[in-house]
């Protein structure tokens, strides 16, 4: 299977080329040639699956050569993950004379508004700053062809929903909707049935074969031992650590208690600023810190392709944060791998990721069932729930 063979036209060729790709991925594969078909599209895959081409290249084919102007729009939760996508387009682009822009909080939004002045035909957005944007009139959505709702369940998670309608209402009737999501909660099933009916799905392997690059070890420890169990652990490793914790607060003490015994270490969390976590990530991009401390929302903007091993410093929560956090590693086809220290506590949602991993049924208990308040606030994550 070659890039040739599914549809693209020269120029986006010549980018895929300058991207270094050879051959499709599974999910780039199976979703190019229905895009280019100008289907609407639900596709279903990992983190890592190469999802950002499979969705940007046949978007920028169809935009080469037309009237310039805002013709795609790309939604993403994080501010990360929206440097890191446009970066990417901007490689498949190059060649095709697109305008690729990007619009995330956290920066002045005169910068962004002379970007969008100088040339605009791909823009990513977080969705609270395309609203700012809209309702300054910096934009309009009025020739918008195509929209992608990148990480759907993650723009759930974070409470996006009220304002991804918000957006979807003002686009126009005439588009072609894709909608990308590892998992896809009820609420996000409902956006689809409100927005892109009869929309094609897309599934990349059942979710259990979801981390079949990556070797999963679990290993028992005590709370208290937990700092030594990592340190003995990273002492091993020579290369990328990616390690997870659910709060912010231990995100930053482990941080600091790794750097303080002298490791390359540093964390990166939602309570840093922008240029704060932009400074880690570039760092822990070059190498020169090894070892990351994450939250689960930071981590999602990571686009690190050598993590050599992810530590479950803290068990996930949810089932899908196990999903995602460990398919940081493992990336495009290379192998990976996960480990996970498990605290007597988290024995119980250690045997429901064990058997999810062996594929049995394992499914998410619902959410927010009590209360039954509207449905529009935001919704607690789902723990963990034997089927
Ligand atoms: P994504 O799932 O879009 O975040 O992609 C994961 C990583 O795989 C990124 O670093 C991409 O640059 C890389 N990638 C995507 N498609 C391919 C491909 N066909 N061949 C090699 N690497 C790829």
């Amino acid at each position: 299977m070659s890039f040739q063979s599914l549809g693209l036209g020269e120029p986006i060729l010549r980018g895929v080329r300058s991207a270094g790709y050879e051959q499709p991925t599974d999910i780039q594969a199976q979703a190019i040639p229905k895009i280019l078909a100008r289907q609407d599209l639900i596709g279903l895959g990992q983190t890592g699956s190469g999802k950002t081409a499979a969705f940007g290249l046949p978007m920028l084919d169809r935009l080469a050569g037309g009237e310039p102007g805002l013709r795609g729009l790309i939604i993403v939760p994080t501010r990360e993950l929206c440097v890191q996508v446009a970066e990417n387009l901007r490689i498949y682009a190059q060649h095709a004379g697109l305008h690729v822009c990007t619009a995330f909080g956290g920066i002045d939004l005169g910068i962004q508004e002379s970007a969008f002045k100088r040339g605009l035909d791909v823009l990513v957005a977080c969705p609270g700053r395309l609203i700012d944007h809209l309702e300054r009139r910096n934009l309009t959505l009025e020739k918008v062809q195509m929209v992608v709702l990148d990480e759907a369940d993650r723009m759930l998670d974070m409470g996006f929903m009220p304002q991804i309608r918000k957006i979807f209402i003002r686009l126009p009737h005439e588009r072609q909707n894709l909608l990308f999501s590892a998992t896809m909660p009820k609420e996000v099933e409902s956006l689809v049935e409100d927005f892109l009916p009869g929309a094609e799905r897309v599934q990349i392997g059942a979710r259990s074969q979801a981390a079949k690059t990556i070797a999963h070890r679990f290993v028992g420890v005590g709370v208290s031992d937990k700092k030594a169990a990592l340190e003995r652990v990273l002492e091993r490793e020579s290369g990328k650590v990616l390690i997870f914790v659910n709060k912010k607060i231990n995100c930053e003490k482990l941080g600091n208690a790794l750097k303080r015994d002298g490791l390359p270490a540093d964390a990166i969390h939602g309570d840093k600023s922008a240029e704060a976590r932009h400074a880690c990530l570039g760092a822990f991009t070059r190498g020169k810190v090894r070892f990351l401390v994450a939250t689960d929302v930071a981590a999602r903007g990571i686009d690190v392709d050598d993590i050599d091993l992810v530590v479950n410093y803290d068990f996930p929560l949810a089932l899908e944060d196990y999903v995602h956090r460990s398919g940081r590693t493992g990336r495009a086809g290379k192998a990976g791998r996960a480990l996970s220290l498990v605290a007597p506590s988290e024995k119980r949602l250690h045997a429901i990721v064990a058997a999810h991993l062996r594929g049995e049924a394992v499914s998410s208990a619902p959410r927010g069932r009590a209360g039954g308040g509207g449905g529009r606030k935001r919704q607690p994550r789902r723990r963990l729930q034997r089927a």
